[in-house]
This record gives C-alpha cells, sequence and structure tokens, in this order.
C-alpha cells in the first residue's frame, strides 16, 4: 500500500480529515533549490537544540520568550531574572551552529548549509540603528575590515511579530521630514544650512530628493558630537514638557507627533546623550500587530525598537551601524552604502498557501529564504506538502504532535525547535480536541514562491504609494499599495495608528 516517495515530488493532493479540503493550484508555486543537500539525511523529522544570545538588550528573565522558548527546547536548565535573553538562533551560521541531541551539527544532519539563518527576537530596548549591505557591499567590507565585518554575505531580513512590535524602518519621505525640521528647532540646529536648504527646494523628482536626503543625513551624522548632545538635551526637556502639560489637548495633537515625540524620550532614556534618539525624526515609526510582517532589504536603514519577534534572514551576521548602540559605528560606510530610498515597507499579515489558510506564507523577493506560519486548531490535523528543501521550524504556540515514519511521537510545545528533512515524508500535525487553544508553528525553508512575493521593501515600491504617518496629501491615499501582492486586503498603509483585527488572529 505504501509506495515510495518520488524524490522531487511537485505537490501531493492530500486530503484533511477535519475539513477535507483537498490542497488545489499545484502551479502556485515554483519549488526549487538553489542549493544541494545529501540525500542520506533521515526521514524523521529531528529535534533541535538552538542556540541563544544575551544581548544587552534582550528582555530579562522568564518575561524574555527566548528565555522561555530556550528552556523548553532543554539549552538551559533554569532562567536567571537578571539575564537579558535576546535571540534563539536556528541555523547553520558559524557564530551559532544548531545541533542535534546527540551533539552533531544541523550542518551534518542537512548535508550542507542553510542558505537561511531563523531566529526568534526579544527586544526589551532598542537595538541599534544599522543597516545590512547588499552582496557587493559586504564582500568589500569583509576584505577591508574583517574583524568588524565577519561575513561576506548580504542579509535581507524579515520580521514577523509576536506581541505588538516597535520599529523604525526606512527614511520618512522628504516632505515629512521637512516639516519636522521646521517644527523642532533643535533637530533643526544638529544639521547644516546647506543641507536645509538642498532638503526644502530639492522639488519633485525622486532623483534631486534622494540626493538632498544623503546630504541631509550625512549633515545630521556628522554633527559635532557637544552640539548634538546639547540640542537633544534642549528637545528633551521641551518634549517632556510638551507631553506633561495639558495645553495640547489629546485630540487635537496628531497620534503620530504623540507617539514620534514619546519615542524620543524613551530612546534618550535608553542611551543617553547618543543623539540616535533623534532617528524618529529621519525613519518611519512602526508599530505592527502580531502576526504582520515587513521585509528589509540591503541597505535600507532599520533600527527595532521594543517587542518579539520571529526573525528571517539570508545566512549572515553584517551589521553596519550608526547609532544607539556602544558598538563600533561606521558612519562613512553606512552614508554611502545606503540607497536612500523614501518611505516605509510592506505590511503584510501573511497570505494563504496551498488553497489552505491555516498556512499563511510570507514571501520575500529574495530566494533564500521564506516563512510559513501554520495553524492547527483543537481536533484538526493538517498536512504540510513536501517539499525539495530542507525545512527548520519552531513551535511559537499551544501543544500538538506529529508522528515519525518510525513510530516515534513527538509532542509539539512552544519553544521546541525542528528539522524537517528535505527527503522527509510530508509532515502531519494534530492537535487533541481536548486542547484549549491552536497549536501554531513557524516554519522556514529556502523560497518556494520567488515569483510571488507577499513583501517588498521601500525600495520596491517607490515613495508615490506611500502615504507616510502623517496626514499629507498622497496621490493614492488610503488604498492597498499596489505592486504585485496578490492579496489585498492583507497589505495596508500605515497612518500611525496600531492597526488590529485582520483575518488571522494574534499568535
Ligand atoms: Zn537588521
Amino acid at each position: 500500500m505504501s509506495q515510495p516517495t518520488p524524490k522531487k515530488v511537485l505537490f501531493r493532493d492530500i486530503q484533511r480529515s477535519a475539513s477535507q479540503i483537498i490542497y488545489q493550484d499545484i502551479k502556485e508555486t515554483n519549488m526549487a533549490s538553489q542549493h544541494t543537500y545529501d540525500t542520506h539525511s533521515t526521514r524523521n523529522v529531528i529535534p533541535l537544540r538552538p542556540v541563544i544570545k544575551d544581548y544587552a538588550w534582550g528582555i530579562r528573565g522568564l518575561d524574555s520568550r527566548v528565555a522561555r522558548f530556550a528552556l523548553e527546547s532543554g539549552i538551559i536548565d533554569e532562567v536567571d531574572p537578571d539575564c537579558p535573553y535576546a535571540e534563539l538562533w536556528v541555523g547553520t551560521h558559524p557564530s551559532g551552529p544548531t545541533t542535534l541531541r546527540d551533539g552533531s551539527t544541523l550542518e551534518e544532519a542537512v548535508g550542507g548549509q542553510l542558505p537561511f539563518l531563523f531566529k526568534v527576537l526579544s527586544a526589551g530596548k532598542a537595538l541599534s540603528i544599522q543597516a545590512h549591505p547588499c552582496k557587493e557591499g559586504a564582500k568589500k567590507l569583509h576584505i577591508e575590515n574583517p574583524e568588524n565585518y565577519v561575513d561576506d554575505n548580504h542579509k535581507p531580513e524579515l520580521a514577523v511579530a509576536l506581541t505588538p512590535f516597535e520599529a523604525m524602518c526606512g527614511f520618512r519621505r522628504l516632505e515629512e521630514i521637512s516639516i519636522l525640521i521646521k517644527k523642532h528647532p533643535e533637530f533643526a540646529a544638529c544639521i547644516s544650512d546647506e543641507a536645509k536648504l538642498a532638503c526644502f527646494l530639492a522639488g519633485p523628482k525622486e532623483e534631486n530628493k534622494k540626493e538632498a536626503l544623503q546630504k541631509l543625513f550625512h549633515s545630521f551624522m556628522s554633527c559635532p558630537k557637544e552640539t548634538s548632545a546639547m540640542q537633544l538635551k534642549l528637545l528633551l526637556k521641551r518634549l517632556q514638557k510638551e507631553q506633561s502639560c495639558d495645553f495640547v489637548h489629546p485630540h487635537e495633537e496628531p497620534p503620530w507627533e504623540r507617539k514620534l515625540s514619546r519615542a524620543i524620550l524613551r530612546l534618550a532614556q535608553q542611551f543617553p546623550g547618543d543623539s540616535g534618539a533623534m532617528a524618529p525624526f529621519l525613519l518611519n515609526y512602526l508599530l505592527i500587530a502580531p502576526g504582520e510582517s515587513f521585509y528589509m532589504a540591503a541597505n535600507e536603514p532599520h533600527a527595532y525598537v521594543a517587542g518579539e519577534i520571529i526573525e528571517c534572514m539570508a545566512c549572515s551576521d553584517n551589521v553596519v551601524r550608526a547609532g544607539l548602540t556602544p558598538k563600533f559605528k561606521d558612519v562613512d560606510n553606512l552614508v554611502s552604502m545606503l540607497t536612500y530610498s523614501m518611505g516605509g515597507p510592506t505590511i503584510n499579515a501573511g497570505t494563504p498557501a496551498y488553497g489552505d489558510d491555516r498556512i499563511m506564507r510570507y514571501t520575500p523577493p529574495t530566494g533564500e529564504f521564506e516563512v510559513m506560519v501554520i495553524t492547527c486548531n483543537p481536533g484538526e490535523d493538517i498536512t504540510l506538502p513536501q517539499l525539495p528543501v530542507p525545512s527548520v521550524f519552531i513551535v511559537i504556540e499551544g501543544s500538538g504532535n506529529t508522528d515519525n515514519d518510525d513510530g516515534q511521537r513527538l509532542v509539539m510545545r512552544p519553544g521546541r525547535c525542528y528539522l524537517l528533512p528535505h527527503d522527509c515524508p510530508p509532515l502531519t500535525l494534530a492537535v487533541n480536541p481536548t486542547k484549549r487553544g491552536p497549536l501554531r508553528i513557524a516554519l522556514a525553508h529556502e523560497n518556494q514562491h520567488v515569483d510571488a512575493p507577499t513583501l517588498a521593501s521601500a525600495a520596491d515600491i517607490g515613495t508615490k504609494q506611500w502615504a507616510g504617518e502623517f496626514a499629507l496629501p498622497s496621490s493614492t491615499p488610503n488604498t492597498p499599495r499596489g505592486n504585485t501582492m496578490s492579496s489585498p486586503t492583507v497589505n495596508r498603509h500605515l497612518n500611525g495608528d496600531y492597526h488590529v483585527g485582520f483575518k488571522i488572529p494574534p499568535l
């Protein structure tokens, strides 16, 4: 009855026992692998031992998902309430290679390097303002400065929120920055008159705007420390006064302005004296809901501020830092490498994959990776299509189980991490009907939908379709962005408010 599984099954019609949905639309995917993997790997789902990082910005103790996940996956015995638990890594990167329970490496188990690195991040305070070089830039930096740039690979990255998540991503529109310069004299004092003038006189042409923005950013970043520190002090004093005063009725003040002021005050508290606290004047300030995601392409400035996410990136650890960090800052390289695209990234709450809305895919326009979030409700089971590439997954919520071919039952609990080898039979997850909530896993593999990305960076979208956080006039106000997205209901513009109520329930 059971026939051997063909080597490269493009798709299988798999019946779902609970609701009898049959997978359809074989042509939806363009399944392929850019890498070769050893075919001797086991045909079982294999538990993994991830690696954790205790960077200073991590959430401390048991409040951190990274800590709880590390405990559940058996890599720590107890959680230190004073220790920051910042990142949990699943991948083959040499700075934190994942292992199997028997001590062998994930790299040995998949028969090669995974082209991506899969992480859980718990950010208690802001990460540095940073950008990641493109492939060419990474090679150059690595040759010139191997100590600070350990990899010669690019690092596009994708974030899916597990909690409400705050981040600064990409430059604001020049029109927005001009308004902020006029409104905040302390910020204006950190920028040369020439750069301000270029900003005000840039006109409508995209190239002129980019040039003006580069001038402005360079001028701000090279402002003498004494000046910026003094202006920051003055700014904080004024913002504090405005925030504590009742003379502006909250209903009269646009929410984005209040949010901007609060963000600056909070960043300044976290990094005293660091003019990086003024970054919200220059960068889009996003607040995304659980299940929502964005993609950061190479050479886009960003800084994660607070919250917990699943993150997937090309296998690299290259960071060019510019502020909000005691670490090495490389302003010259940062200023010269950025694209100066304006506007923010697409915000996307996932697109159903394989005709099943319990499988949401988050697909960037890069070949190395994509992320699936799979939800299995109590009393149901779900079978994933077999792929020609290895996948890794992390249980992010609930519990359930899967049975291996050899009869071994794996019990899934939040934090447990697994490898699904490329020649493993299709993965079936099942949840006992007595459970109160769904089982949810986040799974990453090489991108199988690279022709149908659901996410785009600011550079891909272009400024014209970005309404920005401000209520500035836009050619297409409040309409979903017209890029190649296939599911218009899940893309949205930002207007500074926190959105909830999307089709998928909060993670
Ligand atoms: Zn980054």
